[in-house]
């Protein structure tokens, strides 16, 4: 049985104070259940938000990081300073990461090994643009995105992997996929993974859905055997939408 996730994206936003009364409202009302769920927060709020889920069962995710243990790269953060800070997951290849600062399959399969060899979990994201769904190129996309981004990647490290299917025109815009398309496009995703690494192994890894969930359609995205939970952007950063998110089976 696969444990449903909800893990929150802040993106670059909040600020310690914010940060942290949003997460103290959140672990009073999630008590230790049945979903995983897990906060991504900015780099420098990590310690302070890290203290503040001490008690909590809720984990702590960095949203980012580089493949190499350290050296001469300005402005990166490496796997060994996330664990230092008690990040158990780690967002990779995110939409705007491939889109705004370049990155490429290749980075994200060496950031993806990288997290797997210090026992970081990646959430790794795939999704296609608006014009590749439109021309019928979801499918061709995502192989690529997926067989590119785990080169190299054993079964069993495939079995530690979170999978985020953002479809990028769906994110921040409102605009959600649909149910079914949710549903069509990660049954697709799962039949990759089972071609790839056998059946075993994908009935075992955890895909989310990401792009504009809300608590009032998170249900119906859930209702797919398939979708496991959901990467949340803007709704994570309001504590009651997020519980509700988190609550939606209630
Ligand atoms: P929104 O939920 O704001 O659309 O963001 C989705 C996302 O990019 C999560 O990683």
């Amino acid at each position: 049985m696969r444990i449903p996730l909800i893990a929150g994206n802040w993106k670059m936003n909040m600020n310690h104070e914010s940060g942290k009364d949003l997460v103290r409202k959140i672990s009073n009302k999630v008590s230790a259940s049945d979903t995983e769920v897990v906060v991504c927060c900015p780099f420098p709020m990590l310690l302070e938000i890290g203290k503040c889920l001490s008690d909590s069962s809720i984990m702590l995710g960095a949203q980012n990081m580089h493949w190499e243990n350290s050296g001469a790269f300005t402005g990166e953060i490496s796997a060994d300073m996330l664990l230092e800070l008690g990040v158990k997951y780690v967002i990779i290849g995110h939409s705007e990461r491939r889109q705004i600062f370049l990155e490429t399959n290749h980075m994200i399969n060496l950031k993806v090994k990288k997290a797997l060899e210090r026992q970081i979990v990646p959430i790794l994201c795939v999704g296609e643009l608006l014009n590749e769904r439109e021309t019928q190129q979801t499918e061709r996309v995502l192989r690529d995105q997926l067989e590119n981004s785990l080169v190299n990647i054993t079964t069993q490290e495939a079995s530690k992997i979170v999978i985020a299917y953002e479809p990028v025109w769906a994110i921040g815009t409102g605009k959600t996929a649909t149910p079914e398309q949710a549903a069509e496009t990660i049954g697709f995703i799962r039949g990759w993974l089972k071609e790839k690494y056998g059946e075993t192994l994908s009935e075992k890894v955890r895909i989310l859905y990401g792009g504009s969930v809300k608590p009032d359609n998170i249900s119906e995205i859930m209702e797919s055997p398939n979708i496991d939970g959901a990467l949340v952007g803007g709704a994570s950063l309001n504590d009651e939408d997020f519980i509700n998110i988190i609550h939606f089976q209630h």
